[in-house]
């Protein structure tokens, strides 16, 4: 269970008001029981919010007047406002949102056949440094909240039109056709750690696999993480979503040049964690390792077999990375043979391998590209 953040005995008027946009269930029912209110008005509250897509409370008609008063004197629902919107030629789209503070950060929607794709952010730029992405070379600021996360799935689905509140009104098809949104994945792949902001980035969690807001299931929401091994650990008991380990290289000697933050956390120590996300649950199939292709740094054959060998048992796929360049980035993409031959080692090992698709290249989309703008760059991880 996730703590109650919901405050005590605030006094409505002289306070700041309370962003109800990132609460979850849970914090929604403490938040009205605080202010003497029945549980129930937690889930209609949710449904506005993120079945409909409401950010006023006038508008929420099965609401007392009176207490639509006294919601809108106390809370408000505040995401963060479009500054630009980009469509590659692709049909991936990314948006530059603005937040409080002069900071902003990039979600990408990837449209395929058969499922749609939402790429989060978590955190105003990236502490971690990893060496071949941009957002690191963009420098830390701080955390996103649970409203600002949340708030991504939100401003999507408002842009693509799948609310069911629209300038016409509300569409009852739309309310029942909600699982059937655009976006049916979430990847928490966007700017920063996810596992450095664990819990708002659970809270966010939360409120996508909750039913009465978007109902997603635990298989289509995906952390993606370099590898913070107390967080994996944690994660476990708090919600077990998809996991995606970057882990870019067979060794501690390439991973320690490359991801920075293998020095806490080797890779063994990260395996193991690994493992351990899977023991004795029997649903879960499978996490992915990803692995970005950099010339000459990680893609030799003998780096394959290496990878072949250090896997061998782990319930895994591994999904090869063409690295996406970016201005002043000291590295360069494997050739895309290399990339082949490196794959058909790992399959003829047994693995299931596959090379990542780059989406939304021609807009800075792509995995690594984003950067937001983040305004106090110096606060990088010890
Ligand atoms: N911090 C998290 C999530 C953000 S990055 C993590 O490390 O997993 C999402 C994925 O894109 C990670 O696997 C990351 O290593 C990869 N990536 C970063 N920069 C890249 C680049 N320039 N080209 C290709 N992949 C990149």
């Amino acid at each position: 269970m996730i703590s109650c953040t919901a405050r005590k005995g605030f006094s409505p008027i002289s306070e700041k008001k309370i962003n109800l946009l990132g609460y979850d269930l849970v914090q929604m029912k403490a938040f009205f029981a605080e202010i003497g209110e029945k549980p129930f008005r937690a889930v209609q509250l949710i449904k506005w919010i993120h079945q409909f897509g409401v950010d006023d409370f006038s508008q929420m008609s099965n609401v007392s007047k009176a207490l639509r008063s006294k919601l809108a004197l106390i809370a408000e629902i505040k995401a963060p406002e479009i500054i630009m919107e980009q469509k590659a030629s692709d049909g991936t789209i990314k948006w530059l949102m603005r937040l409080d503070g002069g900071n902003s950060i990039e979600t990408v929607f990837i449209p395929e056949d058969n499922r749609g794709t939402l790429c989060v952010s978590s955190q105003v730029g990236c502490a971690l440094d990893c060496g071949f992405c941009s957002t690191a070379k963009q420098g830390f600021n701080r955390n996103l909240s649970s409203a600002e996360i949340i708030a991504q799935l939100w401003i999507a689905n408002k842009a693509l039109n799948q609310f069911a509140v629209n300038e016409e009104g509300i569409s009852l098809q739309k309310v029942q056709d909600s699982r059937h949104r655009v976006i049916t994945n979430v990847v928490l792949m966007g700017m920063g750690e996810p596992l450095l902001n664990f819990d708002n980035v659970v809270a966010a969690i939360h409120l996508m696999l909750e039913d009465h807001a978007y109902g997603l299931s635990k298989r289509r929401v995906t952390i993606s993480t370099a590898g913070v091994v107390p967080a994996l650990k944690r994660l476990r008991e708090e919600c077990d979503v998809s996991l995606a380990i970057s882990l870019h290289a067979p060794n501690d000697r390439i991973r320690d040049q490359i991801v920075p933050l293998n020095k806490k956390y080797p890779i063994k120590e990260l395996l193991d964690a690994c493992q351990f996300y899977f023991k004795g649950d029997t649903k879960k199939k499978q996490f992915t390792v990803e692995y970005v292709m950099l010339a000459g740094i990680n893609d030799s054959a003998e780096n394959a077999r290496e990878l072949a060998v250090l896997l061998k048992n782990l319930p895994c796929k591994i999904n090869l990375i063409p690295f996406n360049p970016f201005p002043d980035s000291e590295f360069n993409c494997s050739k895309m043979q290399v990339i082949n031959s490196f794959k058909d080692i790992l399959y003829k090992a047994g693995y299931v391998a596959v090379v990542r698709k780059t989406r939304g290249d021609d807009i800075d989309a792509a995995c690594g590209q984003l950067a937001g703008k983040v305004k106090d760059k110096s606060r990088r991880l010890n």
